[in-house]
């Protein structure tokens, strides 16, 4: 039993900098631990390069965007320094799987990135599931799409791959997002 829900405790929702900032949004939180329930399997958020919440100061230091609903901020109804953005990464299911049980519960509700380290080590194309990021901020981007997203690795770069307005991550299956690393493995 966790200590905010039954499956998460504070400690793991914390700011990777030791300062102990942040909660999830109750919203957010209700969110995370019917997924948790749903997949029936170990859910671990800031671990590695994931993140729960972060303080202003530690987002600044790894680079983060200014805009980023990691950054912890003062709730003046529920008192307390919330965040809506978490990282996380299941021990049974691949990103792109928690994307679609996401999509099709209708849980959908923010922003969804999914996160892959891919390289190409003689010849052969290797994907490795990074984390899913998941949050309750704005949820369409400019031009009317969804902000959903897929996230590449590869050596020292990254390439952030959104998807077009009108598909989300049920229109993808494992194979095309294999198709796409390679694509954007080829173009450099
Ligand atoms: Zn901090
Ligand atoms: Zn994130």
């Amino acid at each position: 039993m966790g200590d905010l829900s039954k499956h998460f405790s504070k400690h793991e929702m914390w700011c990777n900098c030791g300062c102990r900032r942040g909660v999830p949004h109750p919203f957010l939180l209700t969110k995370l631990e019917f997924l948790r329930s749903l997949t029936a399997a170990a859910m671990y958020i800031n671990t590695r390069n994931h993140r729960g919440g972060s303080c202003p100061e530690y987002n600044a230091k790894i680079g983060g965007s200014l805009g980023s609903y990691h950054i912890v901020r003062w709730d003046p109804i529920i008192r307390a320094e919330l965040f809506l953005a978490v990282d996380f990464e299941s021990a049974v299911k691949d990103p792109l799987e928690l994307a679609r049980i996401i999509e099709k519960m209708d849980l959908d509700i923010g922003g969804q990135g999914i996160y892959y380290t891919i390289s190409r080590p003689g010849g052969r194309v290797i994907m490795k599931p990074g984390f899913m990021h998941w949050d309750f901020g704005r949820p369409k981007r400019k031009d009317g799409g969804r902000r959903k997203w897929i996230h590449f690795r590869y050596g020292n770069k990254t390439k952030y791959i959104w998807l077009p307005k009108n598909r989300g991550f049920l229109q993808y299956s494992h194979y095309q997002l294999v198709d796409l690393a390679v694509e954007t493995m080829n173009r450099g």
